[in-house]
């Protein structure tokens, strides 16, 4: 991790009509740190990513990439967002197109950068992730760990700053989330800037550099992870770890 801070959120509100979802959120991300973002379902997590890639609008408040404003207007949103990079559950990629050509279309398209440039990057990105052999196939012969780790190159092959990943693992069978989580890992190692929601909580311990629990809208734990897992601070903390916790139900 470096001193420098990549992405600067202060006082980050949001609401969606009377519904205050984020009240007040204060977060900076250095360069290469790992970010994991936990709380209960409906808490704000999903809504915290799209606030940080611009996609929703804050109602107050400032979200920086490298000192710039993602939620300014006009061309240079564009020019921003491009630096960050976002994988959800569902893998969005184009039914009819290829592999190769998913990954490489926004690049040349929107980046207008040589084709042949960009097919060396998706050919070294594919090879990382062990899709090589599959870059002629569609969409829809992949399994879903096959296209989750084809999206999140697809995301790399645009070449972030900063990756965002909401629940990516959320949709897929048990013996496909280590493959996909590997992957993310080894993104860590190599130092890329990321912030994540998983409810894959060892995962999430392994991998963080730093947890942020979120409740009520606000950042109510902000902890090295083996601190958040073995003493959380708040009773909100306690109360959502345990329900990933079944060894003590049994004992209890
Ligand atoms: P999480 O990802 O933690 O489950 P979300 O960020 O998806 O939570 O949602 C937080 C709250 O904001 C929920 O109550 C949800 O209904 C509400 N919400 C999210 N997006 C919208 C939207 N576009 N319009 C209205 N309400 C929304
Ligand atoms: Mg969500």
């Amino acid at each position: 991790m470096e001193d420098k801070i990549l992405l600067e959120i202060s006082g980050l509100v949001k609401r969606f009509g009377s519904e205050t979802v984020l009240n007040g959120i204060d977060l900076s991300v250095h360069k290469g740190e790992v970010v994991v973002v936990l709380g209960p379902s409906g808490c704000g997590k999903s809504t915290l990513l799209r606030c940080m890639n611009g996609l929703e609008p804050p109602t107050d408040g400032t979200v920086l990439l490298d000192g710039k404003a993602v939620t300014a207007d006009g061309k240079k949103i564009t020019e921003l967002r491009q630096k960050i990079g976002m994988v959800f559950q569902s893998y969005d990629l184009f039914p009819h197109k290829s592999i190769m050509d998913n990954i490489t279309l926004a690049p040349i398209k929107v980046q207008k950068r040589p084709k042949r440039e960009v097919e060396q990057d998706a050919q070294r990105l594919l090879k990382r992730v062990g899709l090589w052999e599959k870059r002629k196939a569609y969409p829809r012969e992949l399994s879903g760990g096959q296209k989750q780790r084809a999206a999140i190159i697809r995301a790399l092959c645009m070449n972030p700053e900063l990756m965002l990943f909401d629940e990516v693992t959320a949709a897929l069978d048990p013996e496909m989330v280590k493959e996909v989580l590997d992957v993310i890992l080894e993104l860590a190692e190599s130092g890329m800037t990321m912030v994540i929601v998983t409810h894959e909580m060892q995962f999430a311990r392994a991998v963080a550099d730093r947890i942020i629990f979120l409740d009520n809208g606000k950042i109510v734990e902000n902890s090295k992870p083996d601190e958040f897992f073995t003493n959380p601070k708040s009773q909100r903390a306690k109360d959502f770890l345990k329900t990933f916790s079944f060894e003590k139900r049994k004992n209890s």
